[in-house]
């Protein structure tokens, strides 16, 4: 058919420019010097601009028309067509795009790129006042998109939508609602513990070039195929993808603490097989992509918490790692080993947190980006409601604003209503990962010995080979069975820290 080849081909110019501008992010992080900020960020502007072109062309405007395309809610869930799957998506982005004035779209792409440079030395200078200005136009620009695409009832609608696709606030609320409360009883009757869990041995120097090597060694037995990806290093772990074959994920290695890059990358690592196991029929189409970033984020938590943190890969692999660090382990048992990577704390830092209070941290989040957008505060006042919110929630206040409003990236991104995603990943993944244990005979016995075959095959049967071929929530219908439900999670954590605490 004359469309389909004309469609397919501008949507695969489309998906081959945003992997360019991936390589020029990528880069950006990893390698780039400092100073040429100003000229990357107009070449991302421009090609921003170029993409915009491609996805409002005319063609299809004249396609979705001719086929009476006009809510991406009508394509039916049960016998969707391969073309219908891809019709939907086009006509979710073109929408979304349409909308927009090419002016709007390239002076996002820039100030994107100027806030996130003001970020980085503001964050430096643990200086909330050299970030704001940009902020404040950033935010500007953010609400200016949310306002022109539109939305059904809430603003925050328009932003959510962005990072998990047809997911509505009043959905979010309802789903965090039901856990923010066992949630919070958890993490305090946690905390009113008397003794605490030595972890000591965790904070002591184990050498970069042995930490490299068992990053290594843990990517070799996920079987992580080097040959379609690569491992870099940069300030904070990320994940992106630069084609169908070209998957790349960072680390960050602390001298003095080998979980966090031991972890971050298996983390990685998960969004990485996601990418890598879409279906090749998909490959430069614009299903060829994580279906929402809740889900992605569950591909990433469960291999990072709920098995690289689990006792039956310690009670396996443990003795090789306190063979590589004799001198860090020579007094720790296994079990003290599990209890003090899962140790539960109030913590400012959300990407240091434990998977618990993790959520707390988000929950503060998504709580002042709501306050922001309804115009209860401006971003001038965020310093002093982020302290606050710290406070109410974890009874802990920064010292200064790189360990609170400014320790994330994410606003001098733009990136507003990205945060929630979080927590729906780690929901997604307890209950995704209920249904793998009933499905895999022996799950946690082939987790003891390192062999992860299976739990790759079943996550890509199930999940990762479909990319956006579903919406999010008809996936994980699919997949699990059921909507998405807080109680697995809940279960998880109880059954986990209940053992660990002795609750
Ligand atoms: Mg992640």
């Amino acid at each position: 058919m004359k469309w389909r080849d004309d469609l397919r081909q501008l949507d695969k110019e489309i998906v081959l420019l945003a992997h360019s501008m991936a390589i020029l992010g990528w880069d950006q992080e990893t390698y780039m010097p400092r100073k040429a900020i100003g000229e990357r960020a107009e070449q991302l502007a421009l090609l921003q601009g170029i993409c915009h072109d491609k996805i409002v062309d005319p063609r299809w405007q004249d396609a979705f028309e001719s086929m009476g395309i006009e809510d991406v809610n009508r394509f039916p869930v049960e016998g969707l067509s391969d073309d219908q799957a891809l019709l939907r998506e086009a006509f979710r982005r073109y929408q979304k795009e349409a909308a927009l004035s090419k002016d709007l779209v390239m002076a996002i792409s820039r100030q994107t790129s100027l806030s996130q440079a003001k970020w980085a030395e503001a964050k430096k200078a643990r200086n909330y006042s050299i970030f704001e200005p940009e902020l404040k136009k950033l935010f500007a620009l953010v609400k200016e998109k949310a306002e022109t695409i539109g939305y059904q009832e809430n603003i925050y609608d328009a932003l959510l939508d962005d990072y998990e696709p047809y997911m509505t606030l009043k959905e979010l609320e309802k789903v965090f609602d039901d856990f923010k409360g066992p949630l919070k009883d958890l993490f305090f009757k946690i905390c009113d513990q008397k003794s605490d869990i030595p972890h000591d041995f965790l904070h002591l120097p184990f050498s970069v070039e042995k930490q490299k090597k068992l990053n290594k060694e843990v990517l070799n037995q996920l079987k992580f195929p080097f040959e379609r990806a690569r491992l870099d290093e940069s300030e904070h772990p990320f994940t992106t993808t630069l084609g169908m074959d070209d998957v790349r994920i960072t680390t960050h290695f602390h001298e003095e603490y080998f979980p966090a890059a031991f972890f971050g990358t298996v983390h990685e690592a998960g969004h990485a097989l996601y990418e890598l196991g879409i279906d090749s029929r998909w490959a430069e189409s614009v299903i060829a992509d994580g279906v929402s970033l809740g889900v992605h984020e569950s591909q990433s938590r469960l291999w990072e918490n709920i098995v690289f943190r689990g006792k039956s890969y310690w009670q396996g692999y443990y003795p090789e790692l306190s063979k590589i660090y004799p001198e860090n382990f020579k007094d720790v048992r296994v079990d003290q080993f599990y209890k003090a990577i899962n140790r539960v704390e109030p913590s400012l830092i959300r990407i240091e947190a434990d998977e618990l209070s993790y959520n707390l941290h988000i929950i503060i989040r998504f709580e002042l980006e709501k306050r922001l957008f309804a115009g209860d505060i401006d971003t001038k006042d965020l310093p002093e409601a982020w302290n606050k919110a710290y406070k109410d929630s974890l009874g802990i206040m920064p010292s200064h604003n790189s360990e609170g409003v400014l320790q994330d990236i994410h606003w001098s991104m733009g990136a507003f209503g990205y945060f929630p995603t979080y927590s729906l990943g780690n929901l997604y993944s307890a209950q995704i990962y209920h249904k793998m244990k009933q499905d895999i005979s022996d799950l946690e016995q082939d987790i003891a010995n390192r062999k992860f075959d299976k739990m790759v095959q079943w996550l890509g049967q199930n999940i990762h080979q479909y990319g956006k071929f579903y919406r999010a929530k008809d996936l994980m219908k699919k997949a699990t069975g059921e909507d998405l439900n807080p109680k697995y999670f809940m279960n998880y954590l109880n059954q986990k820290f209940g053992e660990i605490y002795g609750l």
